[in-house]
């Protein structure tokens, strides 16, 4: 169920555009057309209007990217993983698989984006007033100036004490460092979080009633974002620190049965799916495990063809994507599975099937710890 689609790749991280940025942009196309534009530019012609507003839209969601770039690039280089950047309806995301390593990377990653965009807003600013002098301001000076207030805008709002935004991060670190604990910390700055999000809501609300119109109600929707947000983030982290320590071979199944490579499609939906109730096999040919077997693998050959196709053929390889050793964290077990829809992996051990592990195994160990409140 993608919605985004990858549009390149800087320094090895994605960047990705989710469809619901292709709103985003032409609201923003369209304030500036009928806003900023009109009342600063009145002199050019209407075709002129709009693609100065395109053109300024875009260098604006460069400057988002360059922010999103500017927290990627700090948490790579203190050895974090950064799944990608996608730019969404609320601006942009990086997509970060686990959490920073201590108060200090915390506190670096966070601070980079609002002082790119600070950095940023000082540039189209210098360029604007350069251009002023230089030739009264035109066109270039206008749009580096509007560039120059939404990327100052842009740092500030970041910096606001509301975990997950950047300064809520900040906050984060301070509140790591001094109690020793990501879990308590990260509850207080989620709280704060809420806290402004429910602000936002209820000042937008206000705004729209007030006659802000647009404004007003945008703010709610980016208060209400920033709610769940907050909600979500504490709650992956509670998931995530039940599940660290907990290794995969202490959740898994050890007794698998394993499908023949040489057994047709078939005959392994007919004997080992449905009969023996499992979606996943892996599936062994001499003497070795060569591969994991889903549902999805099955799926993908048309039916009039599954008593030709046999199992090793369908199925993929083992590889970093459907495996893991029993000794890695159930949490990282998990990170794995949500990038395939298989749901499962094969538990590997020096070459030999050690078993299989779950998304509803992990599932059931979390729940069983949370409910005995160990
Ligand atoms: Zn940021």
């Amino acid at each position: 169920m993608t919605r985004a689609f990858r549009i390149g790749r800087i320094f090895g991280i994605n960047i990705e555009v989710d469809y619901t940025w292709f709103i985003i942009f032409f609201i923003i196309l369209v304030g500036l057309y009928t806003g900023f534009f009109a009342r600063y530019l009145p002199g050019i012609s209407q075709a002129a209007r709009w693609l100065v507003a395109a053109v300024t839209a875009l260098l604006f969601f460069t400057s988002v990217l360059l922010h999103e770039l500017a927290h990627s690039i700090v948490a790579v280089r203190s050895g974090m993983k950064i799944s990608g950047i996608t730019l969404f309806l609320f601006g942009g995301m990086s997509k970060m698989t686990d959490e920073p390593k201590s108060p200090e990377i915390e506190f670096k990653m966070a601070i980079a984006g609002p002082l790119m965009s600070l950095a940023l807003a000082a540039i189209f600013f210098a360029a604007s007033i350069a251009l002023s002098f230089a030739s009264g301001g035109g066109v270039f000076g206008t749009v580096f100036r509007w560039l120059g207030i939404v990327n100052g805008m842009l740092a500030v709002f970041n910096l606001l004490p509301g975990f997950p935004l950047d300064g809520g991060r900040v906050l984060r670190a301070g509140l790591w460092k001094s109690m020793a604990s990501l879990g308590d910390a990260t509850r207080i700055a989620a709280t704060f979080g809420q806290g402004l999000g429910v602000l936002m809501i209820v000042g937008g609300i206000f705004a729209f009633f007030s006659g802000a119109g647009f404004g007003g109600l945008w703010l709610a929707f980016i208060g209400w974002f920033l709610m769940q947000a907050a909600q979500s983030s504490y709650q992956q982290l509670i998931l995530r620190q039940a599940l660290s320590g907990m290794p995969v071979g202490a959740v898994m199944t050890e007794d698998v049965d394993v499908v023949p490579d040489y057994l047709t499609l078939d005959r392994v939906v007919q004997d080992y799916i449905m009969g023996r109730n499992h979606p996943a096999f892996p599936v062994q040919g001499d003497d070795r495990v060569r591969g994991l077997i889903c549902l999805n693998d099955i799926r993908s050959v048309p039916r009039d063809r599954w008593h030709q196709v046999t199992a090793g053929e369908a199925a993929p390889a083992l590889s970093e994507r459907n495996t893991i050793a029993p000794t890695a964290d159930a949490w990282e077990a998990l990170v794995r599975m949500s990038t395939e829809n298989c749901g499962r992996l094969v538990v590997i051990e020096n070459g030999l099937l050690r078993g299989i592990v779950s998304r509803t195994d992990i599932m059931r160990l979390m729940r069983n710890r949370l409910e005995l409140g160990i």
